[in-house]
């Protein structure tokens, strides 16, 4: 469903053609995302969380790489076919809860919004609202506007307004970060429900280590670059075991250990690999000094 590349995203601050700054925001990030996975990204403020989902949303366009998604290139869509992407194959959640729903509109107006724009009949949009809103858990409310609504009850709402035009990706930016941990757990639940009924990708952004255990996979950002992953079995999910640990190997055999690995060991500068029948040995080129 998603295939970056060595993606790139500077951005240029400072305006004036000479003394501008360059942030390098994504600094050749790879990610696979399989069709149908419920992906949760973490990693430290500013390592580049946003910048991706902006990219991924079609709000934003990639400096240099490739970012595909369901066989979109987005570095390459023109003006007609970048809006019919953001309208019909990615839906998006904003953490801000104010921000993802209009606010003299009632709940079921909101999600009934999008369909207009890619002219679904008039008849069928109260239906799959109806259906979405039941789905979400939040019927009761579809004739109440986001004032009348808690921040919890506003952000499965807004999953719905997301869900709308039946996206094949689902894309959240840290949805529960101005809830309670009780509140977050059922917008949380909400994303599952999408991705496990409807069958829709979730890629969701996060800050909440509940959520991060929850979910089969989890992709951690460091300065721009993919750098581990956490894959749980089922088992492991049951009772939220830790889950082996991997690292994006990209094309030309790069890898990033983790930092607690590098400090523990004292690896710096250069390591001695050593090829083993079937697997690589990691060690620090000295003995450590005690
Ligand atoms: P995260 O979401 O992981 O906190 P962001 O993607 O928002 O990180 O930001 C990554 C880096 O890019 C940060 O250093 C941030 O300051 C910078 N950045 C993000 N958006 C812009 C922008 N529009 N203009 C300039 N710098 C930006
Ligand atoms: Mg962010």
């Amino acid at each position: 469903m998603v295939r970056c590349e060595n993606l790139v995203r500077i951005f240029r601050t400072g305006g004036t053609a000479r003394g501008g700054v360059e942030v390098q925001a994504l600094q050749g990030l790879d990610l696979t995302v399989a069709r149908g996975e419920l992906t949760a990204l973490v990693g430290a403020s500013g390592s580049g969380k946003s910048t991706l989902l902006g990219i991924l949303a079609g709000l934003d366009t990639p400096s240099a790489g490739t970012a595909e998604v369901a066989g979109a290139d987005l570095g390459g869509l023109g003006r007609r076919a970048r809006t019919e992407y953001r309208r019909r194959t990615v839906g998006v959640i904003q953490q801000q809860t104010a921000r993802n729903l209009l606010p003299y509109l009632t709940a079921r107006e909101n999600v009934q919004l999008p369909m207009g724009y890619v002219r679904l009949p008039r008849r069928r949009r109260a239906a799959r609202a109806a259906e979405l809103l039941e789905l979400m858990g939040i019927a009761a409310a579809a004739d109440r506007t986001p004032q009348a609504l808690s921040g919890g009850e506003q952000q499965r709402v807004a999953i719905a307004v997301a869900l709308a035009n039946e996206p094949q990706l689902l894309l959240a930016d840290e949805p529960t970060g101005e809830l309670d941990s009780a509140t977050s757990a059922e917008v949380f639940g909400a994303l599952r429900t999408a991705n496990r009924e409807l069958g829709t990708t979730v890629l969701v952004v996060t800050h909440d280590a509940l959520v991060a255990e929850q979910v089969r996979r989890t992709v951690r950002i460091r300065d721009g670059r993919t750098a581990t992953e956490v894959l749980r079995s089922e088992a492991d999910a049951a009772d939220r075991g830790p889950g082996a640990e991997y690292t994006v190997l990209d094309r030309v055999g790069r890898l990033q250990l983790p930092r607690e690995f590098t400090e523990s060991l004292g690896l710096a500068d250069r390591v001695r690999l050593v090829l083993a029948s079937d697997h690589v040995e990691v060690w620090p080129d000295r003995p450590r000094t005690p």
